[in-house]
């Protein structure tokens, strides 16, 4: 049913007495990689502001929130990671230094300074920014709730992020801490859409009802835009039946927004954050990058057609696709 480069078994290309599972693999991947080699992603007309959450940690947000990002960004797009998780993965897998003295998401939430002026750009993917997370942004869950507009802030400071700019971006990911604490509270409020990555595995569906009803609420009382609009499955590994129920399952749960392309479980993947690097920069050709390459093509591919269906009120946004 998906492309996570493991065949299934008894599929009409394994053919003749040299095929084995490892060789359909590697047949499978060779053939992916080149599918991929001089593919195009459309670019939004208007910046697409994508929160990553689910409130269950070690699902996946930051891994996806960083691959997705620089993939687009190889493609050509324009793209700003926003840390939102006081932990900091975002900013340590793109290789951005976050310690305590360096200005980031925390002072831009507080207002003592612009999201324009935190952005510091990835070595490995030159369009892609990211505005750091240190260690003080823990804080903020805390300190933000007597300020007022506390549930604004990085709305409005992403709003005139991209009135200020020449050149806004294409993409913003914001990567969401494991709660459903004023952080978040703030990326909803911030974001057009939802990206919820699911791990495959049991009880993968537990809590996204709760997120659910939580971004309802938010929808009905301070960002009418924003729902769920992709979900993606996470640490995939198609050889269980296990992994092949928790995916059947939420296919049928969530139809139209479960993306076709899934991410299996890698060792690559969970090998490049070690080297501040994103997969797609450790190990461009690995199953984990091209399912990364593959889910964003999907999102933008997904995103433009349903566009053609119903045009943006304003087109106008990006004048060229130039970054
Ligand atoms: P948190 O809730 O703590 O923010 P998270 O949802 O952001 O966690 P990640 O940090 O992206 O989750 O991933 C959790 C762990 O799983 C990390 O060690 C990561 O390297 C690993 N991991 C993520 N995706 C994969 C994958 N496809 N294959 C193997 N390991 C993975
Ligand atoms: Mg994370």
């Amino acid at each position: 049913m998906h492309n996570n480069g493991i065949s299934a078994g008894n599929t009409p290309e394994r053919v003749g007495p040299m095929s084995t599972p490892i060789a359909d693999e590697l047949m499978d991947l060779s053939r992916r990689r080149v599918a991929l080699r001089d593919k195009t992603a459309p670019l939004p007309a208007t910046t697409r502001v994508i929160a990553v959450s689910n409130q269950k940690g070690g699902v996946g947000k930051t891994t996806s929130t960083v691959n997705l990002a620089a993939a687009l960004a190889d493609l050509g797009a324009k793209v700003v990671v926003i840390d939102l998780d006081p932990q900091g993965n975002a900013s340590t897998a793109l290789g951005i230094e976050h310690n305590a003295t360096i200005q980031g998401t925390y002072e831009t939430l507080h207002g003592a300074t612009t999201l324009g002026s935190v952005l510091r750009q990835s070595q490995q993917h030159p369009n892609l920014w990211c505005a750091p997370a240190t260690i003080n942004l823990a804080g903020a869950e805390i300190e933000l709730v007597p300020q007022g507009n506390r549930e604004y802030r990085l709305r409005d400071a992403i709003a005139e992020y991209i009135a200020s700019s020449t050149q806004p971006p294409h993409y913003i990911f914001i990567d969401c801490p494991p709660s459903l604490g004023l952080l978040t509270i703030n990326a909803l409020v911030a974001a057009g859409e939802v990206l919820v990555p699911i791990q495959a595995e049991y009880y993968a569906l537990e809590g996204v009802t709760m997120l659910w009803n939580n971004i309802a609420m938010v929808a009905q009382s301070l960002n009418p835009r924003v729902h769920i609009s992709t979900i993606l499955l996470t640490m995939v590994d198609a050889r269980t039946n296990l992994s092949r129920e928790v995916e059947a399952e939420v296919r049928s749960h969530f139809p139209t927004q479960v993306l076709t392309a899934v991410i299996p479980r890698s060792v690559r993947v969970s090998e490049a954050p070690s080297h501040q690097q994103t997969v797609i920069g450790y190990d461009n050709n690995s199953s984990g990058a091209l399912s990364y390459r593959e889910a964003a093509i999907e999102m933008a591919e997904r995103a433009a057609a349903s566009a053609q269906q119903a045009p943006e009120i304003d087109a106008s946004h990006h004048e060229s696709h130039e970054n």
